[in-house]
């Protein structure tokens, strides 16, 4: 038998050609199918052709034969007292990810991941510490999405979506992409672009060539430091891309209107997060339209590096709003389930 293609790694686009080069040689196949298609698989989030009602058995037995529709095994899921729920998702080849989920009145949050570990090596990040083991497919990128929407309830939905779990986004630039698409498509899942976060390290040809494309996905940059010294200490890519190099290149960026880059920075005890490194991050990144992620550090297993105590991480944020900077503190979700930002970490099973 063929080996079948998971239909979940495929753009509607790709799905038309397809079927428009099929509908030459099996009658009452066309490609309009595959908008109807996308709207089983992602509106409707059904996980087998049968169920396809409107389409037609002839291309519904076509597209047995060829595709199938995968889904990620939920091995382990923790809820934080938050409501926050940190899923454990196991791939086909056994690796394990983590998507986290985030309610919030107004609207919910999928953080997910886009590679199994990552190869930047961070110094304060537990992700980092598992090296690259290898990028998600589109479709590996798409089921998290739709392993979390599972669990939701009837009245509940999905609104945002993060790109802040394991790995390196732009270091999957290809499948980001198309998962990105496949997200934002009008007949696929639908979301709005504005609704879109996409968090970089801070990989310059990458920002530059995503400000070209078609889909306007919010960027978001891993900042962390003020100075060369503290920055490389802690993100060894800023030896190849230095500070004054990746602020050039956020002052290039086409931003749509009304839209601005978010700067997240992490707040670590007398390591960044003094008054001169709140001043430091003012003149940096003066001119641009911005805003930043305080994010107090959460405190890893390798006990390097220690948390701000909250009194200095209020300092720290009052000094940005008192310059009208916008600058949420963000207490971390889902900290008691270790679910919060560069907690993410799973053994390897290689
Ligand atoms: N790799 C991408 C996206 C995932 S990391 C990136 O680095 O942007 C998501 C966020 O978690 C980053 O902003 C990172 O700075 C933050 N983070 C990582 N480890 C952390 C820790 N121990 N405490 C607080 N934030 C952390
Ligand atoms: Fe990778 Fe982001 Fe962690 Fe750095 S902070 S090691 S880029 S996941």
């Amino acid at each position: 038998m063929p080996k079948l293609y998971n239909i979940k790694n495929w753009t509607r686009q790709n799905l038309r050609e397809w079927m428009d080069e099929k509908s030459k040689s099996v009658s009452k196949v066309q490609a309009f199918r595959a908008d109807q298609v996308f709207y089983w698989l992602y509106q409707q989030r059904v996980e087998s052709f049968a169920k396809m009602l409107n389409i037609g058995s002839e291309t519904r037995k076509l597209l047995t034969e060829h595709f199938r529709i995968s889904s990620l095994v939920k091995s382990d899921s923790l809820k934080s007292q938050d409501g926050s729920v940190k899923y454990r998702l196991q791939l086909e080849d056994n690796q394990s990810i983590e998507a986290v989920f985030m309610p919030h009145t107004s609207h919910n949050t999928v953080c997910v991941s886009s590679q199994v570990g990552c190869g930047m090596g961070c110094d304060f990040c537990m992700t980092g510490t598992m090296g690259l083991v290898r990028n998600l497919t589109t479709a590996e990128i798409i089921d998290q999405v739709l392993a979390v929407w599972q669990d939701l309830q009837e009245e509940q939905n999905l609104r945002n979506i993060v790109f802040m779990g394991m790995g390196e986004p732009f270091h999957n630039y290809k499948n980001l992409l198309q998962a990105l698409e496949i997200l934002t498509d009008e007949h696929g899942f639908n979301f709005s672009q504005r609704r879109i976060t996409v968090s970089t390290s801070g990989l310059l040809p990458k920002i530059r060539r995503f400000g070209k494309e078609k889909i306007k996905a919010n960027l978001a940059i891993s900042l962390n430091g003020v100075t060369d010294e503290v920055r490389s200490k802690l993100m060894p890519i800023n030896n190849a891309y230095n500070l004054e190099k990746l602020i050039g290149v956020c002052r290039e960026f086409p931003l749509e209107s009304r839209r601005r880059i978010t700067f997240e920075y992490i707040l670590i005890r007398d390591l960044t997060d003094s008054i001169a490194d709140a001043r430091g991050l003012i003149r940096l990144l003066h001119g641009l339209k911005f805003k930043v992620n305080l994010i107090p550090f959460n405190s890893t297993t390798a006990g390097k590096y220690l948390a701000p105590y909250p009194e200095q991480a209020r300092k720290f944020q009052k000094y940005l709003l008192d310059h009208g900077v916008v600058a949420p503190l963000r207490i971390s979700k889902g900290q008691d389930i270790q679910g919060a930002c560069g907690q993410l970490v799973v053994s390897t099973t290689a």
